[in-house]
């Protein structure tokens, strides 16, 4: 029997007014139904909306100390159901057990640093003029609109909600109809917490649904002071624009076109390692993977052959299985795009050096699963060089100069996250300082983020107004006001 889960609104779990839901299932295996969940309305969104409106001012009068301990509470709560967020995230996302429980971790973590974060975040005294006070407070901005996608259905969420909650923002969240349902458990534990520590009603809101009804509605109530949303540029775009036509602040964080460079210095297994992680680890389901590696002339033709020996390694499989070591797409949908640019690059004239096809079989049927893809004889302009893929695939193109390495990571309209694999330390700082993409690795891959350094894209990949994460992810979440108090 599948079980049908519910929204939590203003302190309780509710059924949407439509009387509707939508069915979750295991990408890996779609015979497997994860749960119902309700298709939500406008109103149900609004009802929402209006409880984190009436809890904002308790929420922001409550202590800094009381703010940690909830976050400190509900962290503890994930740390002790930690395998079962795990496993809920495999089955409804697809990520490997281990790619999963790192995800896990992480938003177990975010929420203990921002359980301290809370105490210390507040304003700063400067000198003034005699006898004077001159110093600045930071304010909790109100109300928080936050929109999350599939790709990182628990870290995501948590990231945003926990630097909000801290600075004493109330907040409605919206999951994504993929993968909704870790993030509800997320929930099950801060209503724990919530009742332990003494936390008003109304403060946290979780609301599923699509992005037509729930994610308008939370762009459309004027009570909403601010908008996070990460997700797709297309979506991203609208939203901003939407967003900021009503005076809200917002936030974006969006797709990208991330490469690696592979200077003629490096050593080309160590090269291949990084890029085939970066390209075919998450199934090539993240923001920050690697889609394009630019490889020195020299070496081009050992790494092609070390990165199709990386990929022929890969063994596509259900996420809980042990011998798996790469899962499926999340959706039909996905599988789709990723198979729709193989056709593309093929129509463009590259080569396709390795993968590219649906996994058939018992095990794979039920199941997006697709080979790691790997194109060769790829110029930059072509669409698969510069149009987000989201899937396990990588275009090998080359470089004779430093200088060229540079100008091609930079030709794309998007900028998340650039590699280079290097032992050239002159270059390696020169593509720091002259690549223009948010996040620099050297000697890594371009995936794998630390939760406690700012984190966001340049360009097309963001709209390059907050970071998130880290001390200046609550930045977005609060408003400076400047006093000056003469005695
Ligand atoms: P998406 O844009 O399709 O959806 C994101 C969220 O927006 C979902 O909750 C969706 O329901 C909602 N939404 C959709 N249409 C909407 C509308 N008209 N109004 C309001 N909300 C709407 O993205 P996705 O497929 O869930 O996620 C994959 C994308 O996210 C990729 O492009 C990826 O690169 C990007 N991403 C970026 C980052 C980052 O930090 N830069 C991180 C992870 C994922």
């Amino acid at each position: 029997m599948t079980e049908t889960y519910q929204n939590y609104i203003d302190g309780e779990w509710r059924d949407s007014e439509t009387g509707e839901t939508f069915d979750v299932k295991n990408p890996a295996d779609t015979s497997e139904v994860v749960g119902s969940f309700q298709r939500s309305s406008e109103a149900d969104t609004n009802g929402a909306i209006d409880a984190a409106a009436s809890a904002e001012d308790e929420w922001a009068d409550t202590p800094a100390a009381t703010r940690g301990e909830f976050l400190r509470e509900t962290a503890k709560r994930m740390d002790d159901r930690e395998e079962e967020l795990t496993e809920t995230l495999v089955r409804e996302e697809g990520k490997l057990r281990g790619e999963a429980n790192g995800e896990v971790n992480r938003a177990i973590d975010i929420f203990y640093y921002y359980a301290e974060r809370a105490l210390d975040y507040a304003g700063e005294r400067k000198k003034g003029a005699a006898d004077q006070n001159l110093y600045y407070v930071r304010e909790p901005m109100g109300v928080a609109g936050l929109i999350v996608p599939w790709n990182y259905p628990i870290a995501i969420p948590c990231w945003k909600m926990a630097p909000a909650l801290a600075t004493g923002n109330t907040l409605v969240i919206k999951p994504s109809k993929e993968a909704p349902n870790v993030l509800r458990k997320v929930f099950e534990c801060m209503d724990e917490a919530a009742e332990e520590v003494g936390v008003p009603d109304g403060v946290i809101n979780f609301v599923t649904g699509g992005g037509e009804d729930v994610g308008q509605a939370i762009l459309n109530h004027e009570e909403v002071d601010t908008v996070s949303f990460t997700g797709s540029r297309q979506v991203g775009e609208m939203i901003y624009e939407q967003a900021t036509d009503d005076h809200k602040r917002v936030q974006t964080e969006l797709g990208s076109k991330n490469p690696t460079v592979v200077s003629a210095s490096a050593d080309v297994q160590e090269a291949a390692e990084t890029v085939a992680a970066g390209a075919f680890g998450v199934t090539g389901q993240a923001c920050t993977a690697t889609e394009r590696a630019i490889v020195h002339d020299s070496q081009y033709e050992e790494f092609v052959e070390a990165l199709v020996e990386e990929a022929e390694s890969v063994q596509p499989g259900f996420g809980l299985d042990d011998d798996s070591t790469m899962g499926p797409h999340v959706s039909e949908s996905e599988l789709e795009s990723t198979l729709e640019y193989v056709e593309k690059g093929k129509e463009e004239g590259a080569t396709l050096e390795y993968g590219g096809e649906r996994l058939e079989g018992d095990e794979y049927d039920d199941g997006y699963f697709v080979q790691p893809t790997i194109f060769t004889d790829v110029d930059n302009d072509m669409g698969i060089m510069q149009e987000e893929v989201f899937g396990p695939f990588v275009g090998v193109t080359t470089y004779s100069d430093f200088d060229e390495a540079v100008e091609l990571a930079n030709d794309v309209e998007f900028g998340l996250s650039a590699g280079i694999v290097t032992d050239d330390h002159t270059e390696a700082n020169r593509f720091v300082d002259e690549v223009d993409f948010g996040v620099v690795k050297v000697n890594e891959a371009t995936t794998g983020l630390e939760l406690h350094v700012p984190f966001g894209g340049m360009n097309a990949s963001s709209s390059e107004t907050y970071r998130e994460q880290g001390e200046e992810g609550m930045d977005f979440f609060t408003i400076i006001k400047t006093v000056y108090d003469d005695y």
